[in-house]
């Protein structure tokens, strides 16, 4: 396997060509090595190449690395999450990306002793098998947020259809930035929406040149050991 410090060169290459073709400056740009699929060997090697943003879409995937590599790393829960599973992971996570439903929203206010950082997940492109709130409900859903004091929605969050369709992919990600624009002019304090959480090993070029400012990189930064 490629080391991790070559993926993230090219990588960081790539952001540097997609920045320059939109006039966006690259440290804008956080990138979060997805290492679902990967050792705790692996993950530390993320580190050593200068990233420190780790995401795992898993509560016992996170709560094994976390144990392993600590507060070395800003963690970062990328998947579906039970609510049974928020008390164990809540005191370990800085940002939580998939915030869906209220009785999610409910159960972080209860056990959150601070402010949680959270991405509200759209279902953009309507894919059935795809989790996330439709276009529809994220106003709503978010004015409901408005009375919790632990939850501060930093952004949204999407996944894109696996595709090589790239005005289709560009649609997906225009629409999450005209949804955040959205949300912003709520005005809701604990709602600032500044953040945009998409692009993925497959699109990541097209999500920063349509305003991403956190991308999750699986495959092409840490690769697949399983
Ligand atoms: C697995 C996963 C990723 C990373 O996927 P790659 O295509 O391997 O980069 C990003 N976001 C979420 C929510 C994931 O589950």
């Amino acid at each position: 396997m490629e080391s991790v410090r070559n993926n993230a060169a090219i990588i960081r290459a790539n952001i540097e060509t997609a920045c320059k073709r939109v006039n966006r400056d690259p440290a804008s740009i956080r990138i979060i090595a997805v290492t679902k699929y990967v050792s705790i060997e692996r993950a530390k090697e993320a580190l050593t190449a200068g990233i420190t943003d780790l995401g795992e879409n898993r509560d016992d995937g996170l709560l094994q690395k976390y144990e392993a590599i600590g507060q070395k790393a800003t963690w970062h829960f990328i998947g579906t999450l039970q609510s049974r599973k928020v008390k164990a992971i809540i005191d370990k996570v800085d940002y939580i990306h998939s915030l869906d439903r209220l009785s999610l929203a409910r159960e972080i206010e209860k056990r959150a002793l601070q402010p949680v950082r959270c991405f509200v997940q759209v279902n953009v492109s309507g894919e059935a098998t795809k989790h996330g709130l439709s276009k529809d409900e994220v106003l709503p859903f978010i004015e409901q947020l408005r009375s919790f004091s632990n939850i501060e929605v930093v952004g949204l969050m999407t996944m894109a259809p696996y595709t090589d369709d790239e005005p289709f992919l560009r649609q997906c990600f225009r629409q999450l930035k005209l949804l955040q624009q959205r949300v912003q002019a709520l005005g809701i304090p604990n709602a600032p929406c500044t953040e945009l959480s998409m692009g993925m090993s497959n699109d990541y070029m097209i999500a920063i040149e349509e305003g991403a400012t956190f991308i999750r990189l699986g495959t092409s930064l840490v690769g697949k050991e399983q």
